[in-house]
């Protein structure tokens, strides 16, 4: 399918996700994953309209964001290794990944250095999947309490990856819990400021996690293809 098909057929899916759960269609925002197509798809997708890109490693995206890096808002939604941190901060605009206190320390020091804040979010391993990244919801106080110094570091929200189900209804416990975490988080002001969003949603159950509360959803093979 060609973009011109995919962007009216989620547009549509969003929406009526939005309806069912009585949600404004503009508290939901669109991040075009383009890890899976070319450098020419990419600027295709940026052409059409779609101005939030997600890449998950530094050395797949660096030749697009060299041709396109000005043309979008770019989101690091992989694993970041910490010797990649002076690489992706200040060319991704958020990082979706803050999953440990080291790399908390290496974005907080880097920032800190390049005069700008890191905007984060905490990943969390909500399923508790061994083969996924996050930190464990049970960690999430202690590293709330590790990072709150940290001034380099602002945390824009909570992001996690639901497992492939083939029935995507089934996710919903994990969209529904990383909710709770963030109104929890906010309820004891555990940051000392509002934590807004939610990212979760992929092209397998973005319309349970719109349900659920997402606010940024990432979606690759649904919206851009795979190639
Ligand atoms: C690849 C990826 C996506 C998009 O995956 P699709 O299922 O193709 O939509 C979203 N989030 C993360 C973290 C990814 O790595």
């Amino acid at each position: 399918m060609q973009l011109t098909q995919t962007i009216p057929y989620v547009e549509d899916r969003i929406a009526k996700s939005c309806v069912r759960s009585g949600r404004d269609r503009n508290e939901v925002h669109i991040i075009a994953v383009t890890k899976y197509v070319s450098l020419e798809t990419t600027g295709q997708v940026l052409k059409q309209g779609l101005h939030h890109i997600g890449e998950n490693r530094w050395q797949d995206a660096q030749a697009k964001w060299e041709a396109f890096g000005d043309q979008g808002t770019w989101h690091f939604i992989g694993h970041l290794q910490t010797n990649k941190v002076k690489d992706v901060l200040g060319k991704f605009a958020y990082i979706h990944s803050l999953d440990r206190l080291s790399l908390a320390k290496e974005l907080d020091k880097k920032a800190g250095a390049m005069g700008i804040k890191a905007q984060c979010f905490i990943q969390l391993n909500v399923s508790g999947e061994e083969t996924k990244y996050g930190l464990p919801p049970e960690e999430l106080d202690s590293f709330v309490q590790a990072i709150r110094g940290m001034e380099n570091i602002h945390i824009v929200g909570l992001m996690t990856m639901a497992p492939y189900e083939a029935e995507p209804e089934a996710t919903r416990p994990v969209f529904r819990r990383l909710r709770e975490l963030r109104d929890e988080m906010n309820r004891v002001r555990a940051l000392g400021y509002e934590v807004p969003h939610l990212s979760m949603g992929m092209s397998n159950d973005f319309e349970v996690a719109i349900e659920e509360g997402a606010t940024w959803v990432r979606l690759g093979s649904v919206l851009v293809g795979k190639e």
